[in-house]
C-alpha cells in the first residue's frame, strides 16, 4: 500500500476505546465558537508529500484543532506557531493553516504524530501510544526512501520516533539520547543516514510562557532542512 492508502485506512481506525469516545464526544458537544461547524471527530492523518525529505512528528491532534478541521495542527494556536515557522523557513506556502482548502502547501515536508486521535488533556496513555505506533511504524517505513531528517516536537514525539526507527532496523544509540531543544542524533540503516532533531513542542504552555519562540522553531527547522538537503 502507498501513503494515500495508509491514510485512508487510518481514518477508519477505532482501536483505542477511550480516544474514540473522547474524539466523538468533543465533535458532538463542540466549543461554542465553532458551534455551527461540523467537526471531523476521527483519526487525523499526516499531511504533506509522500516523498518528503523532512518529517515533523508532533504529539496528537488538538480536540478543537485537528479533531475539528481534520488536518494536523490546523485551526489551533499550536498550528499558528508551527506554520509561521515553516513559512519563515521556506517549507510552507503560507504562515497559517485554518481549514482544508485554504491553499496551504508544504514543500518537501510532511507532518505526522505518534497518536492520531485527540486525547483528553492532550495526554495519551502508554497503551494508546503503543497501539497507535502501528500507524507511525507503517508511515515511517513508507517515507524511509526519501526522509533524511526528522524534527520531533516534544519528548513524547522524540521517544516515539526513536523507538519506532529502532524497530524498523535503524541503529539508534542506547540508552535513548535525552530529549532537549536543539539536540540531535544520527540514525543509520544499510548505509543510509538520517538525523533526528528535538524541538520544544509548539503548545501554548511553551509559547505563552516564552520558553519557546517562533524564531527558535525556525532555527531547528532550518538546520533540519539543511541536513535533509533541502
Ligand atoms: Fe487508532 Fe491511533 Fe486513534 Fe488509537 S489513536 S484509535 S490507534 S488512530
Amino acid at each position: 500500500r502507498d501513503l494515500a492508502e495508509l491514510d485512508a485506512q487510518l481514518i477508519e481506525c477505532r482501536a483505542c476505546p477511550r480516544l474514540v469516545k473522547w474524539r466523538e464526544r468533543v465533535a458532538r458537544e463542540k466549543r461554542r465558537a465553532f458551534a455551527d461547524e461540523e467537526y471531523w471527530g476521527r483519526p487525523v492523518a499526516g499531511i504533506g508529500p509522500a516523498d518528503a525529505r523532512l518529517l515533523i512528528v508532533g504529539l496528537a491532534p488538538a480536540a478543537h484543532g485537528g479533531n475539528r478541521t481534520g488536518r494536523m495542527f490546523t485551526g489551533d494556536r499550536s498550528g499558528d506557531v508551527l506554520f509561521s515557522a515553516l513559512y519563515l523557513a521556506g517549507l510552507a506556502s503560507q504562515p497559517h493553516s485554518v481549514a482544508i482548502g485554504d491553499g496551504l502547501e508544504l514543500f518537501d515536508t510532511r507532518i505526522t504524530a505518534p497518536v492520531h486521535c485527540a486525547p483528553p488533556q492532550n495526554k495519551p496513555t502508554v497503551a494508546e501510544r503503543d497501539t497507535c505506533s502501528y500507524w507511525l511504524h507503517a508511515e515511517l517505513e513508507l517515507l524511509a526512501p526519501t526522509v533524511r531528517s526528522v524534527v520531533t516536537l516534544g519528548g513524547f514525539g522524540w521517544q516515539s520516533t526513536l523507538r519506532t526507527f529502532a524497530k524498523l532496523g535503524w541503529t539508534v544509540p542506547k540508552p535513548l539520547p535525552k530529549f532537549g531543544h536543539g539536540v540531535s542524533t544520527t540514525l543509520v540503516r544499510e548505509g543510509a543516514e538520517l538525523e533526528v532533531f528535538g524541538c520544544y513542542h509548539v503548545s501554548q504552555q511553551n509559547t505563552f510562557t516564552g520558553r519557546l519562540t517562533v524564531e527558535m522553531v525556525v532555527d531547528v527547522l532550518t538546520e533540519a532542512a539543511r541536513s535533509a538537503g533541502i
